[in-house]
């Protein structure tokens, strides 16, 4: 079964999705870290961002991997080098490449065969995996959002200020909504939760009951079962 969540930066899909994978024994896949890894790799590299053959050719040539929780590029673990500020302010240009999206979605779905999975990030529920049976829309106020990006900035040591956060997070949306391939966007049949006001906690409960419901439906018959598309 594969259990798909998109939303906005901020709305709190990574902790949610990771505690309901691990509630349900599902795998879990943060595709937002393949992203950054890439963005990680450019940056290394210094290539031009301007340059889509050069970009195209990073696609090809980063070798990117989970071990566990930790997320490992080229053989090496970038679990925190893929959270600064740097790295999220790069991102977009990886994020707005097609084959380096197409990379990433031939890649998803590799790690998704054979698994039941919970896999968060932009497009997993219209364009990754448009047939899952269990289809998540996660929103949050743009303030509680920017804010929880303060307080994990400050947990890892970065001090920013709300107001600039606010002013990134309302240009990263823009990006992420218009890009051409794999834009953000709720899947026709995706539930939509506004997490505002919502612990981490409660939001994990609330959906682990919905893709309960869900799996009963499907093995009664009731719902269509998944197929992961071939890449
Ligand atoms: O979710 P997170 O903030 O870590 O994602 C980093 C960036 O990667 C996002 O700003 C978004 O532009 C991009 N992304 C994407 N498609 C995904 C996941 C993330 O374009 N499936």
């Amino acid at each position: 079964m594969i259990v798909t969540i998109d939303g906005p930066a901020g709305a709190g899909k990574t902790t949610v999705a990771k505690l309901l994978a691990a509630r349900l024994g599902f795998r879990f896949l943060d595709t937002g870290a393949m992203y950054r890894a890439v963005a990680l790799a450019g940056l290394r590299r210094g290539v031009d961002w301007e340059n889509p053959g050069e970009l195209a050719e990073l696609a090809q040539a980063v070798e990117i991997r989970f071990d566990g929780d930790r997320v490992m590029l080229d053989g090496q673990d970038v679990t925190e080098a893929i959270r600064t500020n740097e790295t999220t302010v790069a991102v977009r240009c990886v994020a707005d490449h097609p084959q380096i999206r197409q990379r990433m979605v031939r890649l998803q779905r590799e790690f998704a065969h054979g698994q039941s999975l919970v896999t968060e990030g932009r497009d997993q529920g219209t364009l990754a995996f448009p047939d899952a049976e269990c289809k998540f829309f996660l929103t949050a106020s743009p303030d509680e959002r920017a804010r929880r990006r303060v307080a994990d900035l400050q947990a890892r040591g970065q001090s920013i200020p709300l107001a600039d956060i606010l002013h990134q997070q309302q240009r990263r949306d823009e990006q992420d909504r218009q890009r051409e391939v794999g834009r953000l966007a709720k899947a026709a049949d995706a539930i939509e939760v506004v997490t505002d006001g919502m612990s981490q906690e409660d939001v994990a409960v609330r959906l682990k009951q919905i893709v309960i419901e869900r799996a009963r439906a499907v093995s009664n018959g009731e719902a269509a079962p998944i197929s992961v598309p071939q890449s």
